[in-house]
């Protein structure tokens, strides 16, 4: 078995659980009583964009009252010690990776806390609503949305992310549900090409039949655990 060095980490809802984040799936399609088509769509912000950005400006408030907890402090930990390649690509549109210090993050279905101009493309910090149609910091249009990959949309930076994949030795899922594309494929991915694969998940997941390893717990216990692990290794 070749040496363990690069790593990809996938986080999804489950890391962010704990904190208090909550999604459309704990729900079971409801988030806030609305469901996924009528706030989580481009379909829907042409429709009825006054919903769809006082309900982001509720979830972009949300997220800055919430604390990493200690499966973020654990991955922000083998982020800075970890000598070799290493990427998380997390699904969550928080920032509390960020927050908890890991600076290798990849945010595949955006962030909370930008705002993206649909008249110039330029991306900016934003922690304030959008209701009120501000102007946007680089043109002054007042075009911009949340910076959040909707249902029916690409993830951002797909290309870096299956380069990772192939460069990878071991590739961990964390708190996903293994249900949502392209991301439940990325395990095939990276064992096509002879990774180690490892899942980390409060249950047994739709996808855990692909990885060589799973074990299940809260990821505020399995994560920590398993990061002990690889920095023993160091
Ligand atoms: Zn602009």
């Amino acid at each position: 078995m070749r040496p363990i060095r690069n790593i990809v980490i996938l986080t999804g809802a489950g890391v962010s659980a704990e904190s208090g984040i909550d999604t459309f799936r704990d729900a079971g399609g409801l988030w806030e009583q609305h469901r996924v088509e009528d706030v989580a769509t481009p379909e829907a912000f042409a429709r009825d964009p006054d919903l769809v950005l006082r309900f982001y400006d509720m979830r972009r408030s949300a997220v800055q009252e919430k604390e990493p907890n200690a499966a973020h402090r654990a991955l922000a930990r083998l982020d800075a010690e970890w000598p070799h390649g290493l990427l998380i690509v997390t699904q969550n549109v928080d920032d509390l990776h960020e927050r908890a210090g890991a600076k290798r993050v990849l945010h595949m279905h955006g962030e909370h806390l930008n705002a993206w101009c649909t008249a110039c493309d330029a991306r900016s910090p934003w922690s304030a609503p959008l209701l009120d149609r501000p102007p946007c910091p680089a043109c002054g249009e007042r075009a911009l949305r949340p910076d959040v990959v909707w249902f029916g949309e690409m993830p951002y930076r797909m290309d870096e992310i299956y380069d990772a994949l192939r460069a990878c030795d071991l590739f961990v899922s964390i708190g996903t549900s293994g249900a949502v594309y392209p991301a439940a494929g990325f395990v095939r991915n990276a064992r096509d090409l002879g990774a180690r694969t490892l899942e980390l998940n409060l249950e047994p997941s739709q996808g855990s039949l692909w990885f060589d390893e799973c074990r299940h717990g809260p990821a505020t216990e399995v994560v920590p655990a398993w990061v002990e692990g690889m920095l023993a290794r160091v």
